[in-house]
């Protein structure tokens, strides 16, 4: 059954569990959008009659939590508690057919909705109401090795730059503040119907018509397809937040080889140094991959030396995942568990004291902070007791992308809503987080 043709049956109470990344958030605001439009009522899922669980499949972690959802509900319906339980998302489109086998009780299996190039049906927003993902472009051009998602989300197609303005601007009407930019690689943004690059022409549209959005971050860029023109827009023009999430997943050149990067070591020297003297006060957002097969401990070494050099105000390190039907999983040299776990750790541990000193860097600086919530109890981060007078609130800085950065906790005289800027002096940092208060 196709849920986004056929009704599931009128005015039924629907709710979605959203597994994964922000593009599949997306998906799923997508699919509740057009539920809705077929007169549906979307509620929170543990209200729903029909409860949809978006899965992700990307690695073998995100597989198993996804598969665990899919029993808890059909422990539900049994219960009675529950009528329908339909899975959509990454797993579905993987391996809808073999679950279909697999969990009887599952009422429906449906893949991932297709991108519309030019027309963005209205979404049912699950972020809170002062920010949005706004999914440009989907799939992938790119082949890396260790990677499944192309073959999971099919041909690369970008929507135009019209229909992503007309999504922007309303967003910008309903008063959103910041906007998040997404797409497996939105760096390769319009290579399809524009022959060009053309994030960087997208985002000079974007900042010539948004009055209320004062933030607008850039997630999943490719650094093979990081251009110059991209470069100096971020640096200029002021609402584009300077914070580059950038996967590098490797330095050294037979890494890079292996995975199919299309860039070598020097090339990803030169990019950082020229994101460091264009964006002096940016924070670069990267992950890395231990123990793609073949990674010999000299690759490892010369890794970690680059990590602890480059100094990254925000990086997540992987462990190499054996991903069906990607070039990775038949190379020999497989690197054993407890050797990519090692090196997991062991550069995890070079990070932690990385990201120490340059949160520590930012005490006695000024930050701007969009307050997402107001803290019911202050939190102990607040070395000095806030006065009684003080409320306490939760916000992120241009440093902080929702769901996976930290968060810089509040003390203010003034109240404070969700979606308020406000300028932070900062007093204390930890690992991940920071604390400030209003002046
Ligand atoms: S850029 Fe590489 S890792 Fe990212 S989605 Fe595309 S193929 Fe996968």
């Amino acid at each position: 059954m196709d849920l986004h043709k056929e009704r599931i049956g009128a005015g039924q109470k629907v709710g979605v569990i959203n597994l994964g990344c922000a593009r599949n958030l997306v998906d799923a605001q997508m699919l509740l959008g057009r539920l809705k439009r077929q007169g549906q009522r979307i509620v929170a899922a543990p209200e729903a009659q029909t409860v949809i669980v978006n899965t992700c499949s990307f690695i073998e972690d995100a597989r198993k939590e996804s598969i665990d959802t899919i029993l808890d509900l059909i422990e539900l319906k049994k219960e009675g508690k529950i009528k329908k339980v339909i899975v959509a998302g990454c797993l579905a489109q993987r391996y809808g057919k073999d679950l279909a086998k697999e969990f009887s009780a599952v009422d429906a299996f449906v893949g991932v909705p297709s991108l519309d190039r030019d027309n963005n049906p209205a979404q049912v927003q699950l972020t809170p109401k002062h920010f949005a993902y706004v999914k440009i472009c989907e799939s992938c051009f790119n082949v890396c090795s260790f990677c499944a998602i192309p073959k999971i989300k099919g041909k690369f197609i970008s929507r135009t730059i019209e229909s992503v303005v007309k999504e922007v601007k309303a967003l910008d009407a309903q008063g959103v503040k910041e906007i998040n930019i997404i797409g497996q690689d939105i760096t390769a943004y319009g290579l399809d119907i524009y022959r060009q690059k053309s994030l960087a022409r997208l985002l000079k549209e974007l900042a010539g018509v948004i009055k209320n959005i004062e933030w607008i971050r850039l997630l999943y860029a490719f650094p093979a397809h990081v251009s110059d023109e991209l470069i100096e827009v971020i640096a200029q023009e002021p609402r584009i937040c300077k914070y580059i999430d950038m996967p590098l997943q490797h330095i050294s050149d037979h890494i890079l080889l292996e995975q199919n990067r299309n860039i070598t070591t020097e090339q990803t020297i030169q990019l950082i140094r020229k994101i460091r003297r264009a964006i002096p006060h940016g924070f670069v957002r990267t992950t890395f991959i231990t123990g793609l097969p073949g990674e010999t401990r000299e690759d490892f070494e010369e890794l970690r030396a680059f990590v602890k050099d480059f100094r990254f105000e925000r990086a997540g390190v992987f462990v190499y995942s054996k991903e069906e039907g990607t070039l990775a999983a038949g190379m020999k040299k497989q690197v054993p568990e407890k050797v990519k776990k090692a090196r997991l750790d062991a550069l995890m541990q070079d990070q932690k004291a990385v990201a120490m000193e340059i949160q520590q860097s930012l005490v006695g600086r000024h930050l701007k902070v969009l307050i997402e919530e107001k803290e019911n109890i202050p939190s102990l981060v607040h070395k000095q007791e806030p006065k009684a007078s003080y409320k306490t609130y939760i916000g992120r800085s241009e440093y902080d992308a929702p769901d996976v950065d930290g968060v810089v906790y509040v003390r203010s005289e003034v109240p404070l809503k969700a979606g308020d800027f406000i300028q932070v002096m900062i007093t204390d940092a930890y690992e991940y987080d920071l604390a400030g208060v209003v002046e």
